[in-house]
């Protein structure tokens, strides 16, 4: 696996994919600054190196070149966050690229345009590939929140750099976090899988059986178990079609040794709602009238032991409807059973979808080992689907 360590930068021009799609408020302003600190060490290494720096990105999802998704609106940011001047070129590829790429020297930043101004981009366009290729010598691939896709930017340009192309700091570490869940944790390997619908985590589950030891199903998926296995649930979340995918799943876990552990107790409601009456109940014995929206304290303290003995943990999906303040008790639990299993010297990975949502809002963010940028290349990974843009750098 090539990394911008494998280079040196001196007197070459780095093309970067980054992914740079913050948000921004009503007044152009950029609200979060992660995905751009994520970037840094890649950027600064390569500056220190020598070298100079060509940032490729989109912004949102622009129909064709709206001024609203101009990436024009970060450069103040970016420079805050770099501490470095950024010069911008008004288009991402053509006349005015080039003269900006070659007049780029040692130590200087230049941001491209909105490379979804084009419609090249997202279609994996190869002469629109070809022509942000002219603007460097090395191309790095540092954005892991577009790898699982096969844009021109993130993988089809890569077969112009046969040999001169490698990940960031950032991917390096993303992949790096992956494979020690995936293939090289230390037993015991823990997942934990939370959120909405098991239809959605259906291609993680089955992939994952292979490779932990305990599997904790949280969330609004519990119910679909426990329905399926004879209990009574009320009107919890349940996806009745997949009752039988339930059973199957309780069969492969037994068949490959891996421990299934289910919620024992849940905070009920009478209503979707964080003003609704509550009690805490059996998981299969919700009557109607009622819905489980958090694990119960029996549950947690379940789940604590289990989060302590495990070496490895991954982490996706809340426990309850955390968006509310009064079903939000158990995903905050099991953040702070992973942080303490962490400082005792776990390896633990959050990630995909809403997880990281989540972590952030309860302050987690530092007390876990990791916690990956990528919502949707990351469930890709759990499904263990190889990405496109990290198998063109492997090529
Ligand atoms: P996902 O995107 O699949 O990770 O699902 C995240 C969503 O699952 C969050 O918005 C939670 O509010 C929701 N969720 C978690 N537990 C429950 C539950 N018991 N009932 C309904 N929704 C839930």
């Amino acid at each position: 696996m090539k990394t911008i360590n494998d280079f040196d930068f001196n007197n070459k021009k780095a093309l970067i994919r980054v992914d740079f799609n913050v948000p921004l408020n009503d007044q152009f302003q950029v609200t979060d600054a992660t995905r751009i600190l994520s970037a840094k060490p890649t950027i600064i290494k390569i500056l220190e190196d020598g070298g100079s720096c060509i940032l490729m990105s989109h912004l949102g999802r622009p129909k064709g070149a709206q001024d609203e998704f101009s990436l024009r609106h970060i450069i103040s940011k970016v420079e805050d966050v770099l501490g470095v001047e950024v010069k911008f070129a008004e288009n991402c590829i053509g006349a005015s690229a080039e003269e900006a790429a070659n007049n780029l020297n040692p130590g200087e930043i230049l941001l491209l345009e909105n490379l979804r101004f084009h419609d090249e981009e997202k279609s994996g366009d190869k002469g629109f590939a070809e022509a942000l290729s002219k603007l460097g010598h090395i191309y790095v691939n540092d954005a892991f929140g577009t790898a699982h896709r096969a844009h021109a930017s993130t993988t089809i340009i890569a077969q112009f750099f046969p040999n001169k192309k490698c990940f960031g700091n950032l991917l390096a570490k993303e992949i790096e976090s992956i494979d020690k869940v995936m293939k090289t944790g230390e037993k015991p390997v823990l997942a934990v899988l939370g959120g909405a619908k098991v239809s959605s985590k259906i291609t993680i589950i089955e992939n994952i059986l292979d490779k932990v030891d305990h599997l904790i199903i949280g969330g609004g998926m519990t119910f679909t178990f426990v329905k399926a296995q004879g209990g009574s649930i009320g009107d919890s979340i349940c996806e009745d079609d997949k009752m039988d995918l339930a059973l199957d799943i309780i069969k492969k876990a037994k068949a490959k040794n891996v421990q299934i552990h289910l919620p024992v107790d849940v905070i009920a409601a009478n209503a979707f709602s964080n003003d609704a009456e509550t009690k805490v109940l059996e998981v299969a014995q919700i009557p109607n009238g009622w819905q489980g929206l958090d694990a119960g304290p029996k549950s947690i303290a379940n789940f604590h032991q289990v989060v302590m003995q495990c070496k490895t943990i991954l982490w996706n999906g809340p426990l309850g409807v955390f968006e509310m303040e009064n079903f939000a008790n158990g995903t905050i639990a099991l953040g702070d059973s992973i942080a303490e299993a962490t400082n005792q010297g776990a390896f633990s990975l959050v990630g995909g979808g809403d997880s990281v949502a989540a972590v952030k809002q309860f302050g987690f963010e530092n007390k876990v080992s990791y916690v990956s940028t990528g919502g949707g290349a990351m469930l890709e990974s759990l499904e263990g689907k190889t990405l496109p843009g990290i198998a063109a750098i492997l090529e």
